[in-house]
């Protein structure tokens, strides 16, 4: 299982977003996996665009070269490997939210999945795979409508926040949302993720691996943070919104 994440701006754009989560997660193939897919976004793209294939990783590549996505700002992309539900297209990742306008990728095991997806269910919301991921999307979906609600705008990175205290169990979560089209947004509890720092554009990965080809240098996000980036900056808080000083700027000693 791997993650990979890609927040540039319409400048670096021409692909990039979606070059660098299949690059990445070709890096992370040695982690084995048994499906794979992307999601990806751009200012007045209204939607967010998700594809994803179970086996290999030329699977999904083949099935993007035959019918290509379009370019854009953010990226997410993962490798998966089956805990609940079986290999398929369909419990595969990226899961949304019920409005297609929010997607995310997990690493993990989601421990209150089943009784989250039970109070979900109660409200109206249909499943549509077997995964304990596609709970914390459509949980994540409601959340978002719920900061919007409060706060008139849409706020991707309190919304994770509000996620990550509901959540049991382990996860390394990213998520995009076509009405934040300039930011990938992550949480981890027990699950690793690390930051990658470009000149106007910045990686998430699951490992060092996932962005190396781009960029040595690199944070580590810790137990119970969030993070933020955008292609100028990075933000780490806890799972409260109290912001990380200075968090240590490491380089990859690796070629
Ligand atoms: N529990 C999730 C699933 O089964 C994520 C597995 C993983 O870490 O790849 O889809």
């Amino acid at each position: 299982c791997g993650i990979v994440g890609y927040a540039g701006s319409v400048k670096t754009a021409c692909g990039k977003p979606l070059e660098v989560c299949l690059q990445g997660l070709k890096r992370l193939e040695y982690r084995g996996y048994d499906s794979a897919g992307v999601a990806l976004t751009a200012p007045g793209m209204g939607h967010v665009e998700v594809r994803k294939k179970a086996g290999r990783l030329a699977n999904l590549v083949d099935d993007i070269e035959a019918h290509p996505m379009p370019d854009a700002t953010v990226a997410i992309g993962h490798t998966r490997w089956a805990t609940n539900g079986a290999p398929s297209d369909s419990n595969a990742h990226p899961h949304t939210s019920m409005d297609g306008k929010v997607a995310i990728i997990h690493n993990g095991i989601i421990e209150n999945a089943s009784q989250l997806r039970l109070d979900l269910q109660a409200e109206g919301y249909h499943f549509t795979s077997a995964t304990d991921t596609e709970v914390a999307a459509k949980l994540l979906g409601k959340i978002v409508d719920i900061v919007i609600a409060e706060k008139g705008e849409p706020d991707l990175f309190e919304a994770i926040r509000r996620l990550a205290r509901m959540l049991e169990g382990a996860f390394t979560i990213l998520a995009v949302d076509e009405r934040q089209p300039g930011i990938v947004v992550g949480a981890r509890h027990d699950s690793p993720l690390v930051v990658g720092l470009g000149d106007g554009e910045n990686f998430l990965g699951s490992d060092v691996a996932a962005f190396v080809a781009y960029t040595k240098r690199a944070m580590e996000v810790d137990q119970d943070q969030c993070v933020c980036i955008s292609a100028d900056d990075v933000t780490i808080t806890d799972f409260f919104g109290n912001v990380v000083d200075n968090p240590v700027v490491f380089t990859v000693d690796w070629d």
